[in-house]
């Protein structure tokens, strides 16, 4: 990392997307940093410098994308990995063993419940899942190791009260870890509200264009250091390849996301006073539960919005076949608007009753926000809400 002295101030986000974790700048020098895609790099036959190889994920392109991130989110450190999974679970691994137990919110991605409630409690570490709006003090215990929430959630975008969860941490001191990946350090940094780790899947509005598969994980030193540990031990190190188009995608990632944030708002907005529309969930609409703490921690209400059509699962399925803009897929965060139902993707597992719980209604349809010309979506999108027989 640089040493240079910087004018006084934190950069902007902005500013930091593009230039933090770059080399200082010297004539001659490409203004794109290289793909190193070298596995192993030349040492003293007698190391006792830390050795560079690319499973250990301290090749050059992996250390700039590192710096990058922990600039971003404000954190002492932090570390890409091979995915958002990867990401996830190398952390719980950092904090939690045999014996150990962790407290998660209920509303969380299938590929984290999955982990949690049937491959960690193999390894011998059990979880309680707890809805993110209630207390959690009660299902601490004495083993308790991890405190694990997502903002926002899917799909229903609740945003949980970080100031409360994290003084709850920090009472107990046990880790609050986040998985960010809703928001982006642009609409919202956890370590700011007391968060201890930051998770992102880089997949998804990091990388931003829909074509790599990556995570990160953001916090202080010595933490980021174990989870470091568990993922040399894993193999779960990131491609260069794909470090790479992570750098690159970053760059960008402020004017994504506040564009996607714009197109969000002016959709939901849109929507909810459609006839064809029950219900819209959106944290920048004062219909939304959690409206008033967006408001206050957000500064942008993100890229996702969920909507129920009036008719259940088999009017939503008609309205994604008309779709002509916005295409049917299971991911996010990219700059091309994608809708899915969460009924056949994240939530397939689920029976109805479970899915009604969780409050996921027939009819209901996510929609991840490119960054195309809003009209041209709202083109799109109410063409397709229409009855057409
Ligand atoms: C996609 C996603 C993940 C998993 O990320 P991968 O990069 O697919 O491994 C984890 N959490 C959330 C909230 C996600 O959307």
């Amino acid at each position: 990392m640089s040493t240079e002295q910087a004018p006084a101030g934190r950069a902007g986000s902005g500013t930091a997307a593009v230039h933090a974790g770059a080399p200082h700048p010297r004539a001659g020098e490409p203004v794109v940093q290289p793909l190193v895609a070298s596995s192993t790099f030349f040492s003293d036959p007698v190391a006792d410098a830390e050795v560079v190889y690319t499973r250990y994920g301290n090749n050059p392109n992996h250390l700039a994308v590192a710096a990058k991130l922990a600039r971003l989110e404000g954190t002492e450190s932090a570390l890409v990995l091979a995915s958002g999974m990867a990401a996830i679970s190398m952390s719980l691994l950092a904090f939690a063993g045999a014996g150990d137990h962790i407290v998660a919110t209920s509303e969380l991605y299938g590929g984290t419940r999955t982990l949690l409630s049937r491959e960690l409690p193999r390894l011998g570490i059990d979880t309680t899942f707890v809805e993110t709006r209630r207390t959690w003090r009660a299902a601490i215990e004495a083993r308790t190791r991890i405190l694990y929430v997502e903002a926002l959630s899917n799909p229903l975008l609740r945003l949980p009260d970080f100031p409360a969860l994290a003084a709850l941490a920090r009472d107990r001191g046990i880790p609050l870890m986040v998985d960010a990946t809703f928001v982006t350090p642009i609409n919202l940094r956890p370590v700011e509200l007391g968060a201890d780790i930051v998770i992102h899947s880089g997949t998804k509005f990091l990388g931003g264009h829909s074509d790599l598969i990556a995570g990160s994980v953001a916090g202080p030193a010595a933490a980021v250091e174990e989870i470091t540990m568990r993922m040399r031990s894993f193999g779960a190190a990131l491609d260069p390849h794909a470090t790479w188009l992570l750098e690159r995608g970053l760059k960008t990632l402020e004017l994504r996301v506040l564009r996607q944030n714009a197109n969000a708002l002016e959709l939901a907005e849109r929507l909810s006073t459609h006839a064809a529309v029950r219900t819209v969930y959106y944290p920048g609409l004062r219909s939304h539960p959690d409206h008033a703490r967006a408001a206050e921690l957000m500064r942008g209400f993100g890229g996702v919005l969920a909507l129920v059509v009036e008719g259940g699962d088999e009017v939503a399925l008609q309205f994604l076949r008309r779709l002509r803009l916005a295409r049917v897929a299971p991911s996010l965060g990219g700059v091309e608007t994608l809708v899915s139902m969460p009924r056949f993707t994240s939530h397939a597992a689920l029976s109805v009753d479970e899915r009604r719980a969780l409050g996921i209604e027939p009819g209901l349809v996510r929609v991840s926000l490119g960054i195309e010309d809003v009209d041209d979506l709202w083109r799109d999108v109410s063409f397709a809400l229409e009855r057409h027989g």
